[in-house]
């Protein structure tokens, strides 16, 4: 290791106390990610314990021209954490704390190691919620929330992590604290700078606390299982749903024939819920305040959707258990891979768009790989769909070949080549496809005022 690499890990050492800098096999122990068991590579992980720390150490490596990779749960699903044997890690998982739940201002505050389902948890002791959901709940951290803008289930009602979240701290390249943690709805007193470091994966800033708002807990939680005849029925639900239910509709999850079967057999399911064979599938779900009121809203809410032929059957769950067992369904996408390696896809476009865009992106992989398995299911209700297409082929060709079958659609269309998952390094060389130059040397602009030496997750995002 050169002397100044060394004397830099000294300097942080020294300032953070034993324990904060690990390397050599504390690094190599760890796994590059939660679904990715290959041995962690970096210099050294960091671990400061406040925001006074996490400035020292970015002072400490700009002046060095030391790269320095935020890390939060590792659940990304982008490389947007990825790692070489040359980059400092700075980790926030000790800067964990809830720091104050305000009970009549509907806001916490919290560092940015928190786990979201940490917080869910915390929040629904005092008859509160935060809505933002995923399935990685119980190890993605709200820092890394914040940094992907994270969508999920809810979105529906209550907006991405950015439409959740009031302020932040964040620390800048150079150490620079800029604190920015307000709670209120309401400011417009300049510019909103939080937003330059939601949904940036790390590349302008380190996030380290934020406030966030709260609702009121849901009284009652009503999940529908539904079986639907068509597209265009899919997209008649949806409107359905949301005029019945008067605006209470909390998510709507669409499911192709295909992974609603891998899901709801054996080996994850008994027995399927719902007969296989329908065209297409939708988990929506109610939140609402009164569940013997809610359940016959619902009942009738169904009733007049069977009617109208938008729905061939339906199974509605009012129970905890109940409602988790239809959930399990949606969130069991580890199921698809069948231990083979897969390509996992986040694309958003207008919703009328959508099943044309599949059957396309169908024939484009088809025409790469016969064989290949094309799962497809998402938060339909927000424009997002997602695939996970497997086997992923062994040539990095075809690998290409199959995201072009997915991502060269939606050029015409305008749609996103990235819904709620980030760019990373994974759709770097796509970023054109949603983005034109002149939007992409803005997001260069901004990164080379902020972070002048490009310590910041180098070589990510744009
Ligand atoms: C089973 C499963 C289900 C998922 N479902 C969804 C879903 O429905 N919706 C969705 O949006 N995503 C989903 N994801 C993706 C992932 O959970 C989210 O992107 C999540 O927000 C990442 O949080 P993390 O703490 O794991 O971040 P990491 O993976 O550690 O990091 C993600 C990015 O943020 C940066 N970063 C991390 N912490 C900070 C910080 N404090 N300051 C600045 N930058 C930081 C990293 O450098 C990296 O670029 C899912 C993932 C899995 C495995």
């Amino acid at each position: 290791m050169p002397l100044k690499t060394q004397a830099l890990l000294e300097a942080l050492e020294a300032e953070l106390g034993p324990g904060a800098v690990l390397t050599g096999e504390a690094v190599s122990q760890r796994a590059q990610g939660i679904w990715r068991p290959a041995p962690l590579e970096a210099l050294a992980i960091v671990r400061p314990k406040d925001t006074r720390e996490v400035s020292f150490v970015l002072r400490a490596c700009h002046e060095a021209g030391q790269s320095v990779i935020p890390q939060g749960g590792l659940t990304g699903l982008v490389h947007g954490a990825d790692t070489g044997p040359e980059d400092l890690i700075l980790s926030l998982e000790r800067m964990n704390a809830i720091e104050e739940i305000d009970q009549a201002g509907r806001t916490v505050r919290v560092q940015a190691g928190v786990p979201l389902q940490t917080l869910q948890e915390a929040v629904a002791e005092q008859g509160l919620s935060f809505p933002l959901d995923l399935g990685a709940r119980g190890s993605c951290f709200l820092g890394g929330n914040l940094s992907t803008n994270a969508g999920g289930n809810r979105v529906l009602r209550y907006g991405m992590a950015r439409e959740n979240t009031l302020g932040v701290e964040a620390v800048l390249a150079d150490g620079t604290v800029i604190d920015s943690l307000y709670g209120m709805v309401k400011n417009n007193a300049g510019f909103d700078l939080k937003q330059l470091f939601i949904g940036s994966e790390g590349t302008l800033g380190i996030i380290t606390r934020a406030v966030l708002r709260l609702r009121e807990a849901p009284g009652s939680r009503l999940s529908m299982l539904l079986a639907l005849p068509d597209f265009p029925s899919v997209t008649g639900l949806l409107r359905h749903l949301d005029r019945g239910l008067g605006g209470q509709l909390s998510a709507f999850e669409v499911m192709w024939p295909e992974f609603y079967e891998a899901v709801a057999t054996a080996p994850r399911s008994p027995a399927p819920p719902l007969p296989l064979g329908s065209p297409f599938y939708v988990l929506a779900e109610m939140l609402g305040s009164d569940p013997a009121r809610d359940e016959a809203w619902v009942e009738a809410v169904l009733a007049e959707a069977l009617e109208a032929g938008l729905v061939s059957d339906a199974v509605l769950a009012s129970t905890g258990a109940r409602n988790e067992a239809l959930w399990a369904l949606r969130d069991s996408v580890d199921v698809l891979a069948a231990g083979k390696p897969t390509q996992v896809f986040d694309v958003s476009l207008p919703i009328g768009a959508m099943g044309a865009y599949v059957e396309a992106v169908k024939a484009g992989v088809a025409a790469v790989d016969p064989e290949a398995r094309v799962f497809t299911f998402g938060h339909l209700g927000d424009g997002n769909l997602h695939f996970v297409i497997t086997p992923r082929p062994r040539s990095s060709e075809a690998v290409k070949a199959i995201e072009a079958a997915v991502y060269d659609p939606l050029k015409a269309l305008r749609g996103s080549v990235s819904a709620e998952h980030g760019i990373g390094l994974e759709k770097k060389p796509w970023l054109g496809h949603s983005r034109s130059p002149a939007e992409v040397k803005l997001m260069q602009t901004l990164r080379e005022a902020l972070d002048p030496r490009g310590i910041l997750n180098p070589g990510k995002v744009c």
